[in-house]
């Protein structure tokens, strides 16, 4: 039997009617990219025995983070804010650090990473940048397409093969203080963090935009899955470089 490499998505919380959703389209990029999914929708007490099933982890886009968990003020624009799947997520985040497990953030996925590492979000982003640079839709929930230019230099510009990209996005929130370690790999034209690296993670990025929304007709952003699951795949042959935690 092939063995495919088993990729960890997380899902959202508890809606109203007591269910856990994830928008397939998450899914539908890692089998497309050759992964095997597994979701773990939030309040798992067996946390690191989750993550030793996977070889890879995504970290998805979802609601607000709590800012008290990053010393951030309250904002009226704040919404979907779930302390569950944020204490659970920031566990993970942690442990994805400390075992070197390739990790992917997605829009809240990067956010989280950066707050699990002691950085801070910009609560509610139109009022720091204005709202020039389209970062969401017009109604809530909405996809907006806007310009992020890519760190030549950087592993992202290479898993993508592009500087210039202009992915959909559907963020009010982004990194205000970095996190240490971390370092900025792409920025919108208003200078809004758009991507960041962990230098010395075997594989680590988050992007604040949703490369699943656009990559079954965009090959650029499906680059972001297929090397997910490279990197995966590369781990598991490797396992002694994984760090048991
Ligand atoms: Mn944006």
């Amino acid at each position: 039997m092939a063995q495919h490499p088993r990729i960890a998505i997380t899902t959202y919380g508890r809606d109203e009617r007591g269910r856990f959703s994830l928008p397939a389209a998450y899914v539908d990029c890692v089998r497309r990219a050759g992964g095997l999914a597994i979701l773990c929708p939030p309040g798992e007490p067996r946390l690191a025995e989750w993550l030793a099933l996977a070889d890879a982890l995504i970290l998805v886009g979802g609601g607000d983070i709590d800012p008290a968990l990053y010393g951030g003020p309250r904002h009226p624009a704040l919404y979907g804010v779930d302390r569950e799947r944020d204490e659970g997520e920031l566990a993970l985040a942690r442990r994805a650090v400390q075992s070197g497990v390739p990790t992917l953030g997605i829009c809240r996925g990067t956010q989280l990473i950066n707050v699990a590492l002691g950085g801070t979000l910009h609560v509610h982003l139109p009022d720091v940048v204005g709202e020039r640079v389209p970062h969401r839709g017009s109604r809530p929930g909405e996809e907006a397409l806007h310009e992020v230019e890519v760190e030549p230099s950087s592993q992202l510009a290479r898993v993508l093969g592009a500087t210039r990209i202009e992915p959909a996005s559907s963020h009010h929130q982004a990194i205000r203080g970095l996190a240490p370690g971390l370092v900025v790999t792409a920025r919108a034209s208003d200078g809004t963090i758009e991507a960041v690296e962990l230098p010395g993670h075997p594989w680590l990025l988050g992007v604040q935009w949703h490369p699943e929304s656009t990559a079954a007709r965009d090959a650029t952003q499906q680059r972001l899955f297929e090397a997910v699951v490279r990197a995966a795949g590369e781990g598991r042959r490797r396992p002694s470089e994984r760090i048991a935690t």
